[in-house]
């Protein structure tokens, strides 16, 4: 593991890390949502008669925020970008499914790897491009004492999203105006990982979905792992190397 630690610091130009702060998504990270909202979203553009979409695809679109989803979706099938009219009407249906078809199950092991996180004296700070309030309303019962507003970047606080790095970049300032070396990020998504990778921060990637690990890597993930349960067995090691690791 040690050498992928070396590669971010040779790529990135520092020679140590310094971790402050632990980044993490929220979809398919914290919550098993995603089967959920690929589920939606699918259902959703069958009915407004769109005939390209798949349920795997919108594991790809996953943490771009709604609004550039559904344009994307417009301008394929129908060359031209939605109005806020269908873009309301879209997202409000998709909600609708989501809501029923959501379960709120969390993501085994991410209960066990936020408390670790916590106990070794890191901040866990939420990065995600959901505004989904059926999830955000729910954090603190599920991760209680863990994410307050100081501590959350959501949908509502992000003017592009992912990829863009904007949204790892305000997680980061709401770290503790953090450097790149001072935290990791864990996403599951590929556009998520694009946009940690983008903000100069160590990627993490669970592969909790039914995407080919190589599209993490192509998105600039550092280090791959196929499940949360796996990075908490790793953890220890990993928080271990983070500590000594020098070029
Ligand atoms: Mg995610």
């Amino acid at each position: 593991m040690i050498d992928y630690l070396k590669k971010y610091l040779n790529r990135n130009g520092y020679s140590n890390f310094d971790l402050k702060a632990v980044l993490f998504d929220m979809d398919g990270v914290l919550y098993n949502s995603m089967p959920a909202h690929a589920q939606s979203w699918q259902e959703t553009m069958v009915e407004y008669g769109f005939e390209t979409t798949t349920a795997e695809e919108f594991f790809l679109h996953e943490g771009r925020v709604a609004d550039a989803t559904i344009d994307m979706i417009y301008e394929r099938e129908r060359g031209r970008k939605a109005t806020k009219e269908e873009i309301k009407d879209v997202y409000a249906r998709k909600t609708e499914l989501f809501v029923k078809y959501n379960t709120g199950a969390t993501i085994e092991g991410s209960h066990d790897i936020i408390e670790f996180v916590k106990q070794r004296g890191l901040l866990p700070v939420l990065v995600t491009g959901s505004g989904q309030a059926a999830l955000l309303n729910k954090l603190n019962d599920e991760f209680p004492n863990t994410f307050n507003s100081d501590t959350m970047v959501t949908a509502f606080d992000v003017e592009i999203g992912k990829p863009n790095p904007e949204p790892f970049l305000k997680g980061l300032h709401k770290g503790g105006n953090l450097k790149g070396n001072q935290a990791i990020a864990i996403e599951n998504a590929p556009l998520g990982t694009e946009s940690a990778h983008k903000a100069g921060v160590f990627t993490i990637v669970v592969n909790t979905g039914p995407l080919d690990p190589q599209v993490m890597w192509d998105a600039g993930a550092d280090i791959v792992f196929d499940s949360m349960n796996e990075l908490y067995d790793k953890l220890p090691e990993l928080l271990k190397l983070f500590r000594e690791v020098t070029v």
